[in-house]
């Protein structure tokens, strides 16, 4: 749809050469913006609600800190440097130890999922039926094509029908919110789906893989060592040895994951526009004229290359050119299934379980109405007040729905059901904090591969427009970040040809 002609015609600012709009200010979108600012492009990032951040978001009252969205995230070589380059570093908090330990339920009780090969053979997870099924792996016939599957149909055809229920199940709800018979094992865990093509096993590929990270990490260190930099390379250098392979942590921030949009919003400065959404885009004159803002306070801007980073299911909303809308489809179709999310604080008393770990996950056929409980309190410093704890819930998703979308009140006793039978938690709760998310995590299903297309598509098709965003390339925090930064350096090298 195109109702230019229809609008009220609005004057165009003409940009300035090498100037750029980045839509949305979540993770991806904040990574972006921040990136072409500091490799000195003009930049504008819209962002159509009043706060910076998109998923994450951070409350605290009562003493007690809830998360929105994410709670926590895993490093990477280029998120640490982004965090030292924020100044960040102070603020950082990395999990407590025993978040090693992750509990599953079976048969209505908390079981600790095994993490090491000894307790793989001895866990009462597994029946001995499906821990020699395990055994068996690397002996399983890698599949003959290249073909998508179903993450269910992967794990049921390598490790048996019990692993995808009481291991792998339960972690695709924590992770997407998602049933493992509908998304695909190649776009979902593209590094496990290679593992079979290269190595013909998950074992093999999984061992000769940690060698591989131990050999890289030792020899990045060896090559630091060693560096004789040049003063006037020194912050090539520093970056150089900060991109080498990390140790991965997972952490957060002291006063809750906010405070990373917040300090990328505050880098950002007078560039970044809250309340103002992106409306309608077209081309002219070997650039882009957008437009955005609310009805009355309309702005429309000329630039020369725009990074849409809003979730997929928003650019049916925008007004986009024929050239966009003629490959967009499939993008637009991604399926974000609602999720809620509920904070509560307790007495300390009132729980029974220790809360020795990171959470519990809850496989689908157990029945339960939650996905899982983050143990909060126990993972980061003051989350609760002296004497309390905090414990967060998931609800819904791909699993079920219809149950996200309940209201507060219900959610809340469901939710002391089910606390109630697998942690003992008895007294009231003294603290809830809910949060809806109507579309939480867009769901990478079987045959993903038409929305890639759509995306590598969609760029070819329209110079200087780029795709990114969790849709793309990964819905982790860390996924997020590496693809505003690489969107960021494919602007730049776009920029840097046009001249
Ligand atoms: C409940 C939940 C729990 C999660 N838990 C974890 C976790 O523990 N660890 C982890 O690593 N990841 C987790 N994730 C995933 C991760 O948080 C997200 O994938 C990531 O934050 C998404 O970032 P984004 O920038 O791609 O998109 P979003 O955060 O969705 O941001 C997109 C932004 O675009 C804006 N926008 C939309 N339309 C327009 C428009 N027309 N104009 C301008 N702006 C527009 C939106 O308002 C929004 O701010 C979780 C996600 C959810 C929902």
């Amino acid at each position: 749809m195109d109702r230019r002609g229809a609008l009220p015609p609005v004057e165009i600012e003409r940009g300035e050469p090498r100037s750029v709009v980045v839509i949305g200010a979540g993770i991806t979108g904040l990574v972006a913006a921040y990136e072409l600012k500091r490799l000195g492009v003009t930049v504008t990032l819209l962002e159509a609600s009043g706060q910076a951040g998109g998923a994450i978001g951070t409350s605290l009252a009562d003493g007690f800190l809830a998360e929105h969205g994410p709670n926590s995230f895993v490093t990477s070589a280029p998120v640490e440097l982004l965090i030292e380059r924020l100044s960040l570093d102070d603020d950082v908090v990395e999990s407590n130890a025993i978040a090693n330990r992750r509990y599953i339920v079976r048969g209505g009780k908390l079981v600790p999922f095994p993490m090491t090969p000894i307790a793989m053979l001895t866990t009462p997870l597994l029946s001995l039926r499906a821990k020699l099924r395990v055994l068996l792996e690397p002996l399983v016939r890698r599949r003959p094509d290249n073909a998508d599957e179903s993450i269910a149909s992967f794990v049921r055809r390598r490790l048996g029908p019990e692993v995808l229920a009481y291991a792998v199940n339960p972690f695709i709800a924590g992770i997407f919110a998602g049933d493992p018979e509908e998304l695909s094992m190649a776009h979902a865990f593209p590094r496990v789906f290679a593992l079979e093509r290269e190595y013909g096993s998950l074992s093999r590929g999984f061992m000769q893989s940690r060698r591989d990270a131990y050999n890289a990490r030792r020899a990045a260190a060896r090559a630091a060592e060693h560096a004789d930099a040049p003063t006037d390379n020194a912050e090539r250098a520093a970056e150089a040895a900060a991109l080498a392979p990390v140790q991965p942590r997972l952490i957060s921030f002291r006063d809750g994951l906010q405070t990373l949009p917040d300090a990328l919003a505050a880098a950002l400065g007078s560039t970044l526009k809250l309340s103002t959404p992106a409306r309608l885009l077209h081309r002219a004159e070997e650039r882009w004229v957008i437009e955005s803002g609310h009805d009355g306070a309309v702005r429309a801007q000329a630039v020369d290359a725009i990074v849409l980073a809003a979730p997929a299911h928003a650019l049916t909303a925008m007004e986009l050119p024929a050239e966009i809308r003629r490959h967009s489809h499939p993008i637009e179709q991604v399926e974000y299934p609602p999720v809620s999310c509920i904070t509560l604080g307790f007495r300390r008393e009132d729980v029974a379980h220790p809360l020795d770990g990171f959470g519990v996950l809850v496989p689908a056929a157990e029945k339960r109405q939650l996905l899982g409980a983050l143990f909060s309190s126990t993972l980061f410093p003051e989350r609760a007040p002296e004497g309390h704890v905090a414990i967060t819930v998931f609800m819904g998703g791909g699993r079920d729905p219809q149950l996200a979308r309940r209201g507060t009140d219900e959610l809340v006793r469901l939710v002391r059901t089910d606390l109630r039978d697998l942690l003992g938690v008895r007294g009231e709760p003294v603290f809830a904090k809910h949060v809806y998310w109507p579309r939480g995590i867009p769901q990478y299903a079987v045959g993903y591969e038409v929305v890639k297309d759509a995306a590598d598509a969609t760029e070819a098709a329209n110079p200087g427009l780029y795709v990114t965003g969790n849709f793309r390339n990964g819905v982790s925090v860390g996924d997020c970040i590496a693809s505003g930064q690489e969107a960021a350096q494919k602007v730049a090298a776009y920029l840097a040809h046009k001249g």
